[in-house]
């Protein structure tokens, strides 16, 4: 029943094949990080016909788990030259796995700038032209797609900014109203896929049935206690669906480890205008709906709607990063404005963290003013209409602090930091400098230890434990991503050993396996080695691992701290 699908653009063959055996046992970020590293080299081009784009669903996706339909996308980064792997919410990873699809993997190069769509569906699989989606954003995009298909599918698409690949294009994926919220966003995913000439991929889920289970009666139990942890905790039962991921603004502002005007402070005075808190506020005020999940059995719902002062759909409402990005550290309180950024930035096809730094930037580089709000929509603007400045904005924070001369510029391999201080949340600043994938907060969240006290207790502000701290969330959230679990299950597994417990007995269930709990932590380490092992082979050495100069050397306010954990320290991250 499952199959590879292998899309060559070059010659518009579409292929189904048995899973190879050396992928078997994989799925998500572990099978999207071997077809990476065992079928694209490492120093090819990124938006060249050897790089490989794939989608996969985890390993659990397709079945009745609670928050197990996450889709990876992987392949070389345009934005970083690593290899790079992120994952989305919304309806198509499910779709997928019912469909019995292990994997989608897109080869070559479409000739002469065609764009085409791909039709996936039970036992049907088609390349057609999309010449009749050529510039159009991803909301548009859908809704013609949507005619033709109808909508009981599920699509992912790329905007303008994937179709002129610029290095912050991200991959959107429609949620359960149809609508293109939920994006795979970091690395320029997008400008591969564009790359290809690929511009949407619709999934009909007719005829697809739940992905097959070796054990039901033991998998239903399991899954139920899942579920129980999920709720009973007090992140994914109640902060989470009531604030959403903002309900974290006036927690890091509160620790000192808010980056503002440019990671200038720790500190931003008017937070609390752009917390969750007022975000709930603004949306019940205005009849929208603060609990909402982005796919099909989430239970977790952190996802709200967010309506303007109409009381009409703007966007979903933007996560805590996207929040901070065009916020805080472009000194903006104006949360209507945040979303009016948040919906053109999901419209374009672009990274809002890449370009929420990028605007902060270019406000140092004196382009604009900090704080002033119209000027930041205007940028965001510029990469819509594809000016040469939308062109250099749209390619990330560490492009526009070359074209304009700033020094302080936050990205590590080319990719912007997330809205941590890695000098006030060491332990973060660990998972930054050393990822695989550049700066990415998600992988390694060392956010829950250091300042939520959940798993764990290690101070932010000194650099003890931090290294440990970063390793072994590193490990466990390459198995989560493995897994196809949205990385919020995360804060249950630390905190109660039966939700971890409930994990390995769904896998063991659905897989007919015996792994122990230990074996899961190995998974992770496996996946992180190959990471490894294809980046070294692309160039990079331990002198990458490391962040930008002034943070160590700026302090921080409040706190007036600098990141200080030895270069020998980072080296041994990945000692294991
Ligand atoms: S918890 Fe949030 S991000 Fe995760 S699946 Fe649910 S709505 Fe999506």
């Amino acid at each position: 029943m499952f199959k590879m699908l292998r899309i060559n653009m070059s010659d518009l063959t579409v292929k189904s094949e048995d899973v190879p055996e050396d992928y078997k046992g994989l799925g998500g970020r572990g099978l999207t990080s071997a077809i990476v590293l065992k079928e694209v080299e490492p120093t090819c081009s990124p938006i060249g016909p050897n790089n490989k784009l794939i989608f996969a669903p985890g390993l659990l996706g397709g079945t009745n788990c609670a928050n197990s339909g996450r889709i990876s996308v992987g392949a070389k980064s345009p934005l970083t030259g690593t290899i790079k792997e992120a994952n989305s919410g919304g309806q198509p990873g499910q779709y997928l796995a019912k469909l019995g699809v292990t994997a989608i993997v897109v080869e070559g190069m479409a000739k002469d700038n065609k764009l085409y769509k791909l039709f996936v569906g039970k036992d049907k699989f088609e390349l057609s032209p999309a010449d009749d989606l050529k510039g159009l954003g991803n909301y548009a995009t859908v809704e013609k797609l949507k005619s033709e298909f109808g909508d009981k599918v599920g699509f992912a698409t790329i905007g303008q900014a994937g179709e002129w690949k610029l290095t912050a294009a991200s991959v959107a994926f429609t949620d359960r109203e149809l609508r293109p919220t939920r994006h795979a966003a970091r690395g320029g995913l997008g400008a591969v896929m564009g790359s290809k000439g690929l511009k949407a991929i619709i999934i009909d889920p007719a005829g697809g049935e739940q992905s097959p289970i070796a054990d039901k009666e033991a998998f239903k139990e399991a899954s139920k206690r899942f579920a129980k942890a999920l709720k009973e905790h007090a992140v994914t039962g109640q902060g989470l669906p009531t604030y959403g991921t903002d309900v974290l603004i006036n927690i890091i502002n509160e620790a000192g480890g808010l980056p503002t005007r440019n990671f200038s402070s720790g500190r931003f005075e008017t937070a609390d205008k752009v917390g969750g808190e007022t975000m709930n506020r603004i949306t019940v005020e205005r009849k929208g709906n603060p609990t909402h999940g982005c796919m099909t059995g989430c239970i977790i719902q952190c996802s709200g709607t967010y309506l303007d002062d109409k009381g009409e759909y703007l966007s979903k409402w933007p996560e805590y990063e996207t929040i901070w990005a065009f916020g805080p550290n472009c000194e903006i309180d104006d949360l209507d404005a945040i979303a009016r950024m948040d919906r053109a930035c999901d419209d374009i096809g672009i990274d809002t963290i890449e370009i929420g730094n990028a605007v902060a930037v270019a406000m140092e580089g004196g382009v604009k003013e900090f704080g002033d709000t119209a000027g930041a929509e205007e940028l965001v603007e510029e990469i819509r209409k594809g000016t040469p400045l939308g062109r250099i904005l749209g390619s990330g924070a560490g492009l526009v602090g070359k074209a304009f001369g700033v020094r302080r510029v936050a990205v590590v391999k080319n990719q912007a930091l997330p809205a941590y201080d890695p000098r006030a949340v060491k332990g973060v600043g660990v998972t930054y400098a050393t990822s695989t994938m550049g700066a990415d907060h998600t992988a390694g969240y060392a956010v829950t230890a250091n300042i939520m006290k959940v798993g764990g207790d290690v101070d932010p502000l000194k650099p003890g434990g931090q290294v440990e701290l970063s390793r072994n969330l590193q490990a466990a959230t390459a198995a989560i991503d493995t897994a196809g679990l949205c990385l919020f299950v995360a804060f249950p597994v630390l905190d109660i050993p039966d939700a971890f417990n409930a994990i390995v007995d769904m896998l063991n269930a659905k897989y007919d396996l015996s792994l122990t709990g230990d074996d899961v932590g190995a998974l992770g380490q496996k996946v992180l080695k190959m990471e490894r092992e294809f980046n070294m082979m692309a160039g990079f050495t331990a002198a990458d691992d490391r962040l930008p100069e002034f943070f160590t050397q700026e302090k921080l306010p409040p706190h007036n701290v600098v990141f200080d954990i030895p270069d020998e320290e980072l080296d041994t991250v990945f000692n294991f």
